[in-house]
Order: C-alpha cells, then structure tokens, then sequence
C-alpha cells in the first residue's frame, strides 16, 4: 500500500487509519453478515483514490483480511457519490458495476451499500452486505441496513470532531423523517443519481408502479419503469443529466387500465462544481385537472356566448374562448387575441365612449359585481347586431385595482329589436294618460275591421283646441298642462267606454267613435253614424270651453274640430289627414266650429251600398238576360251581370290559344261598375261565391258552344279568375266539377287564374282543393305574378301550370329596361320549371316586340275584352289561318 496523503480527506478527523481493525465497526460488520446471511460485510470509508474497511465480516480470508481495496474495485464509491442507498441484485448483469473489478477478482454478485456519515453528517462511506450469487433485497433488510448505518454514523461522528470545510455531500438528517416526509406528499417525487440509480422516493411514485421504496432504493430507473416507458423517457433522463430542466406530459393507462394523465418534471441537481449528479423527479397526476379543461372547452365551445378576457390599461384582448366570427358571419375572426385595434373596428362607432366608460368603471368593482353594456357588432353583411357584454373582476394588481375583466358576450338582436319595438309601441302619452297616435291607429284599424262587414263607416273626430297657445303665454306651462289635462279628462266623459280619445300633438285630440248598434227599425247609413259623430262634437265644444282653473286663474279654450268617416279598408293614416284637413277648414272658418271633410267620401260610402245592390239584383236576373250583346248594353233597364272574353294569343305560332272570362257589372242607369268596385264588395259581402259560379257555369258553357261550332278549335281555352274568398271556400272544387260536367268541357281547357297572394296565403284545405282540381286536368295559373313578393320557384312547388306577368311590368316597357329583363328572366324560369308564361297588358307594338318568344300574350293591342258573339265570330275569322303578329294586330281595333 502505498503512502498517500490523506490530509485532505475527512475521515482523517475521525480515524487516524481507517484500515486499523476497528472493533466497533467489525462488530457492526458480523451483525449485518449475520442478520442478511451474507458471506461478506463491510463498514468502508471512501477515499480519493481508495476505500478503507475499519469493519470487515469476512468468510475464508475474502480479499486476503485486506482492509482496503483501490477504488477500481469499489461498489462504496457510488453510494458516497449518491448519498444514498445502493442494490445491485445482480452485478454481472447492472451497468453500473458490471465492469468492477471487484466482480471478477474478487466474485461479487450482489450488493447493498447504505451511506454512513461522520461528524457535521458529511458522508464518508457506507455499511454494506455483500454476495457472492445474485440475490434480491428485502425491504426488512434495507431498513435493517439503514438502522445499522445508522449506528456506524454516530459511532464516527462521536470520534472526532467536524471538518472546518466540508466538501460537498449531502447533510444527512434523520433519515427516518425525512423519508416520512417524502412519502407523504401527495405528488410523486424521487431522485436518481447520474447512473440512474435510484437515491429517493416516495410511496406515491413507486406505489403508481406497485413497488415500494425500499424495493426501489439504489435500483436502475428500468427496474422501476419496465423496459418500454424507459426507453420512452430515456430522452428526458438524458436531457435532465446535460442539465436541462425537462417538463412533458404523458398519458398513461394506469395498471387498472384507467388513462391517466401525468405532468412530470426531471430537474437537474448539480454539486458545487455545477457538475450534474442527479436530477429530481415530480410526477403529478392530472388527470382531473385535464379532464376538467376539456370540459370547460366542450362547455365554452358549446356556448353561444363569447367569453374573453381585457387587459384593461391597454384594452387588448388577452384571452378569447371561441370565435365571434360564426355570430358575425365572418370567415375569419374578427376577434384576435391581443389585437385591440382589431377589435375596436368592428364597434359601432357610436359604441365606443361607452365601452371605455364601463373599462374606467370596472377598475372599481367589486368582486362578484358586473358591469352590463348593450353595444352593437359589425356583422360580415353590414349590418349592426346587439350584443350584450357582462364584465366581472378577473385579476387585480397590487393595490387592489381591478387590471383585467372577464367579459360574457351573447348575441342578443332578436330580443332587443323586440323590446325597441315594444318601447316603440308604448302607447301612452305622459300628460294626459290617453293613447297616443300609434294606439289611436291600430284602435282605428281595429274599428274598422269590424265593421268591414256592416258597410257602417267609423267617425274620427280631430279636435285642435284654438287658443291654446295665449294660455302657454300668459300662464306658463304649468297652465297649459293642466288645460290639456283637464280638456282630455272631459271630452273623455262625454264618450263610452268603447270609444278612443288620444292625444296626437300639442293640443291635438282625436276622438274615434264606435258606431251605434241600432235596432234594424232606425235607418242605417252614413248619415245617421254622421249624424252621432255631430253631435259629439258639438257637446266637446261646449264643455272644452268650459273655464280651466290653474293656479288661481280662470283659463279658456276652444275646439275645432274636423270629422271624417272612415270607411272599412281604408288607409287609417289617410282617414287621419282627412279628419285633419276638415279641423283646418273648421279653423278657417272661425275656429270653435265642426267640418265635415269632402261630401265625396260620403258618396263613396253610398256607392259601396249602391254596387252591394246593384250586385244583389244583377245576380238574382237569370243568366239568359245577362249575356247582352255589345249593342244591347245601354238599353237594359236593369241591373245587369254578364261576362266578357278577352283573347290570348300564342305570339310564336300567331294563333288564339284562348280568352280570359271577365266578369262585367252595370247599374240600372246604364253605368259599367268596373270589376275592381264590385269584386271586392262581392267578397266582403260574400256574393262572391254565387258570381264566381255565374262566371264559371257562363264561360264553360259559351266555351263549349266555340268547340261545338269549330270542331278543329277544340283545343281552345278559357281562363276563370278565382278570387281569395272562392279559393278558400270548399264548393269550388264541386262547382268546377259540375260546370266541366254540365257543358262537356275537357279539364284542361279551363284555367284558373289565382293571384299569387292567394296562393301563399292559402290554407291546408285551399291546397287540398287546388291539388284535387289539378289531379283532375284542370290548369292553375298565377295571376299578376311579381306584385308579390313570392319567388316563382316558390310558387312552381304549389300545383300550378302556368304563370302570368303582371301588367307592371309590360307598363315598363319601353321606357323601363328593367322590365324586360324581368319578363325575359321569369319567361326563363318558367321554362325550366316547365310551366306556361303569358305576358298580360300589351297595349303597344313596341311592347308586342320587346316580349320574347315562347310566351302566350294578352293585352288591348291584341284584343280588348269583348261579349261572348264577338269573341266567337272573332274564333271564327282565326280559325285555320295561323297570322303573323302583324295579323295579330288588327284585332285591336275590334
Ligand atoms: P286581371 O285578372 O288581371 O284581369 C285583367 C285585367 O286587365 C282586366 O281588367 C282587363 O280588362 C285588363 N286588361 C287587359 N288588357 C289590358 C291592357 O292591355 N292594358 C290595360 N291597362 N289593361 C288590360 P278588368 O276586366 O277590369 O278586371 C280587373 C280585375 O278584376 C281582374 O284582373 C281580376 O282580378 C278581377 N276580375 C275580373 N273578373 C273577375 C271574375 O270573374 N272573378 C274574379 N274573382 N275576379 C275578376
Ligand atoms: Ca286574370
Ligand atoms: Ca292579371
């Protein structure tokens, strides 16, 4: 052995020579030999370049009673380099000692070495059990082992006294604590040496694998994570050994078979040097945490709202959950994190202060408090949405300022065009308490729905009180108040519960009259509902001027008031301003006095009455009179009904395909009531069903008698126009049936015309009926197709075989390019949808022209309406010589 200075070392305050047989330590050494049954135990003491055996339990002289070997041979080395225990179950087949010299020269096979440390816990060597075969080490015997280290170490620490300068080791505490300690932490924690041994760890790391720490103590890392997970970690283990701190997560099926996911985190340990000799091991189970983000992501997704967060000095969006752009029909979001900019052009401008307004205030809330702001979004299509945004305190600085909100943002449109609607139709007036004009309206619409079937009209009085303005004057406007007040207060107590007072402007009050239910005995007519509506107004005027008193002062006013009938289907604006027009002539004429607007509308009330007789006569005339012949028209005395053919031309063959039947009305004087007068009082008055079978039975019957007279003509047609109230009603099926029926005409020669407002506001059993005529051959075609606002691939899925232009858009032309386009584009679709197009209203050759080809035609130029012997002499002349359009027109002139 050769000399060396030990000086240096630490074991030299503690054992003059530590190859000196130390009784103590051989003792110990025969305790562990006994208790592990192993053939050699050592208590060593490592050195710079050799290990030292004060206690040595040997069997047949093992290494010649030497006490010391170089340390080439020495398995200590590692335990002091650790400071912690060291097993070798086999060293033939474990890396770190595989190569020992010991293994060889000396035969060891196993290997347990638990540090020892001497005074100031500096670790100086180790107690240690060896083998000469492999073997496995029981827990029993690791903590019997760390015992008996234990022992070593106070034995040395009692022989002599601390270095001054320790070199780096780890200050051994009590060993037993600080294992408790570790293994109660919740985490998994553990520690590995560079030669990935293991030095610590606790129940929760190794229990994952279903090992515990003393099985694990001084093993490889791949005893514990089997080969697989190793060489996936190995990476990280080689990351944490060069020094760098390794974070990565991994999901892992627990054995159970349960995913788990795991957080772990490798940190280098480094000795003074900044040499690393081991790294740290966290592992934490995030299973729940993980489970709960996806959760919160699945709910935020699922959201409507947007959810973001504002960094409020700056104003930036710093979090965002979704995306705005699905609400706001974007391709691309509006809303990026941190692009405040951004996120600013897509407000409303108007928005803006308010929202910087409500970011000041939120530096001051509460926690729990919200801030709420309607604001408004820029949608991709231009438009503004209403959203509304909830912020609420998210994180706060030092002091205690709120420095970023949670904002909740959710569309909220639809309701608030709801509530602005509603706010709109608050319908009171503040002063008085009375409707206000958007009330007074739909109260006037109400009045005269109902007595659109009574003919009665309905009184509106307008009432503008006259010197109103000297009041203001003189007594301010607490004066004026309480005139209006008390002018509202009585014209209300001269009316009935169901009459409406309102007040409109100023000191403007329409009065709107029920009319009076009567026994049939008194006289109805306008004159009596105008009559009331008089004396009403006189009985305003003369309590109005009644002297107001306010604030001890005697006021006085006067009332002009304008009356107007309303009739039912009148525009209740347009009844307004008649009212009002009357008022003004009655100030005209010196104020506190009634008008009564224009006599004309009284004589339209009256003709509404007159078409309802005069209908109610033609139609009860039999059928035979009521087909005059042109030149017999003036000559009846009679109220007459009768039924006029207008021709259809094929514009592309230049022949007539057909004739539209209109329904024609004259009074007893002679005077034509034009169809759009008395078809809609035939409605109103439900008449219309009895003129609807008249037009029907006349031109299935006038029809047959052309294809009788002109066999080669059987493929002429009639079009029947049917109105809202015929469609609806269930003959219609059963009168067309009997009409085809009784005349022998084939189905498909009769068209019915139906305007295309009928059809889309047409019910189930309208359908049904309409789907039973067609099922049965007989044609629908839309009529004044385009004054809707139905698409015709709409109306092309309702049982319909043609369509009609309306007469607009022929009207447009030429003046109107517009209009031909249009007509080009719905001759177009009807084609596609394989369904008839005829263009209605040709007055002029130059809108003959401008139609295009493959369309039916109808209008003055080509034939006005005529009787039913014009129209067959007419059939007569055509019948057999195709013309060109130019043939065509001469008919006009019939
Ligand atoms: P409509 O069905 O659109 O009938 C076409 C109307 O246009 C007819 O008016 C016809 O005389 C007129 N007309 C024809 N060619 C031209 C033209 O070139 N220029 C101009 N400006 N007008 C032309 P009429 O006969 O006054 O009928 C008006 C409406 O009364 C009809 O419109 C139809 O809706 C309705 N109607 C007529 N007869 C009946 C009927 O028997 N039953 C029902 N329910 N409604 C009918
Ligand atoms: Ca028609
Ligand atoms: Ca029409």
């Amino acid at each position: 052995m050769p000399d060396r200075p030990r000086g240096e070392h630490p074991s030299t305050f503690v054992l003059t020579d530590p190859t000196e047989p130390d009784p103590a330590f051989d003792r110990i050494a025969r305790v562990v030999q006994r208790q592990l049954g192993v053939p050699v135990a050592l208590v060593s003491i490592v050195e710079q370049d050799r290990q030292a055996f004060p206690g040595l339990a040997g069997l047949g002289g093992w290494a010649g009673e030497a006490r010391q070997t170089p340390l080439s041979h020495s398995f200590c080395q590692h335990v002091v380099r650790r400071r912690g225990p060291l097993l070798v179950r086999d060293a033939r087949r474990d890396p770190l000692v595989s190569a020992n010299a010991a293994v060889d020269d000396l035969g060891v096979a196993a290997y347990l070495g638990i540090p020892i440390t001497g005074p100031g816990d500096v670790v100086l060597g180790s107690l240690c059990a060896i083998d000469t075969v492999p073997r496995d080490w029981s827990e029993a015997e690791v903590v019997a082992m760390e015992d008996l280290a234990a022992m070593c170490s106070v034995e040395l620490s009692s022989r002599g006294p601390a270095p001054t300068t320790p070199p780096r080791t780890v200050r051994r505490r009590d060993h037993q604590q600080l294992r408790a300690m570790v293994d109660s932490l919740p985490a998994m924690v553990g520690y590995w040496d560079r030669d990935l041994r293991n030095v610590v760890a606790n129940q929760a790391y190794v229990g994952w694998f279903g090992r515990t720490p003393a099985e694990i103590a001084g093993s490889h890392i791949r005893d514990l994570l089997g080969e697989e997970m190793f060489r996936l970690h190995e990476p990280h283990m080689r990351g944490a050994l060069a020094g760098e701190r390794q974070d990565f997560s991994r999901k892992v099926a627990e054995p159970g078979g349960r995913q788990r996911h795991l957080q772990a985190t490798y940190v280098p340990d480094r000795d003074v040097a900044g040499e690393v000799v081991g790294f740290f091991v966290h592992v934490f189970d995030v299973s729940e945490l993980t489970e709960a983000l996806h959760f919160q992501d699945a709910v935020l997704a699922a959201s409507p709202d947007l959810i973001y967060v504002i960094d409020l000095a700056s104003g930036k969006i710093t979090w965002v959950s979704g995306s705005l752009a699905e609400n706001l029909g974007y391709a691309h979001d509006p809303v990026q994190q941190g692009s405040a900019q951004d996120y600013a052009a897509y407000l409303h401008p108007d928005d803006l202060d308010a929202i910087a307004e409500a970011n000041a205030a939120a530096r001051a809330l509460a926690d729990g408090e919200t801030i709420r702001l309607r604001l408004r979004a820029r949608h991709a299509d231009g438009s503004y949405r209403w959203l509304l945004r909830r912020t609420t305190p998210f994180e706060r600085d030092a002091d205690g300022q709120v420095s970023k909100v949670l904002g909740v943002t959710r569309d909220v449109h639809e309701s608030v065009e709801l509530t602005e609607r509603l706010e709109a139709a608050a319908v009171h007036d503040d002063l008085t308490g009375l409707p206000n004009r958007r009330l007074l309206t739909d109260r006037l619409v109400l009045a005269l729905s109902r007595q659109a079937h009574s003919g009665r009209a309905v009184p509106v009085l307008y009432c503008d009180l006259d010197g109103f303005k000297r009041v203001n004057d003189t007594g301010g406007h607490r004066a004026g108040d309480s005139v209006l007040r008390t002018t509202a207060r009585r014209i209300r107590s001269l009316l009935r519960p169901e009459d409406t007072v309102a007040r409109v402007g100023g000191d403007e009050f329409v009065v709107v009259l029920e009319p009076t239910l009567r026994d049939p005995a008194t006289p109805t007519g306008t004159d009596t509902d105008l009559i009331a509506a008089q004396e009403v107004a006189a009985r305003i005027g003369r309590l109005v001027a009644e002297p107001v008193e306010a604030d001890h002062r005697e006021h006085f006013v006067t009332v002009s008031v304008g009356i107007a009938l309303a009739q039912a289907g009148e525009n209740p604006e347009q009844v307004l301003r008649n009212a009002d027009a009357a008022m003004y002539q009655a100030k005209a004429h010196g104020k506190a006095r009634t008008e009564v607007f224009d006599r004309a509308l009284r004589d339209d009330a009256l003709d509404r009455a007159h078409v309802e007789s005069v209908l109610r006569s033609a139609l009860r005339v039999t059928a035979a009179l009521a087909t005059p012949h042109a030149a017999d028209i003036p000559a009846s005395a009679e109220p007459t009904f009768w039924v006029e053919y207008q021709p259809v031309y094929d514009l592309d063959t230049h022949t007539l395909a057909g004739a539209e039947a209109l329904a024609r009305l004259m009074d007893g004087s002679g005077r034509i009531i034009p169809p759009d007068q008395f078809i809609p009082v035939a409605e109103e008055t439900g008449l219309i069903g009895r003129l609807g079978r008249r037009v029907l039975d006349t031109a299935c019957r006038d029809l047959a008698s052309w294809h009788a007279a002109l066999p080669a003509r059987s493929d002429l047609r009639i079009a029947v126009n049917v109105s809202a109230r015929q469609a609806a009603h269930e003959d219609l099926l059963s009168d067309v049936e009997s009409a085809l029926a009784r005349h022998e005409v084939p189905p498909g020669c009769l068209t019915l015309e139906l305007t295309e407002s009928v059809l889309l506001e047409a019910g189930r059993s309208t359908m049904a009926t309409l789907t039973s005529l067609r099922s049965r051959g007989v044609r629908i075609s839309i009529d004044d197709f385009g004054t809707g606002y139905a698409s015709l691939r709409y109306l092309a899925q309702l049982p319909v075989t043609g369509v009609k232009v309306d007469r607009s858009f022929i009207a447009g032309i030429p003046q109107d390019p517009m209009s031909v386009s249009i007509v080009r584009a719905v001759r177009g679709l009807a084609r596609d949808l394989e369904i008839e197009c005829v263009v209605e209203g040709i007055e002029t050759a130059l809108q003959l022209a401008a139609v295009p080809d493959g369309v039916l035609g109808q209008g003055y130029l080509l034939g006005r309406p005529m009787p039913a012997a014009d129209l067959h002499e007419l059939i007569a002349a055509c019948a057999g010589r195709p013309g060109s359009r130019r043939a065509a027109r001469p008919l006009s002139n019939r």
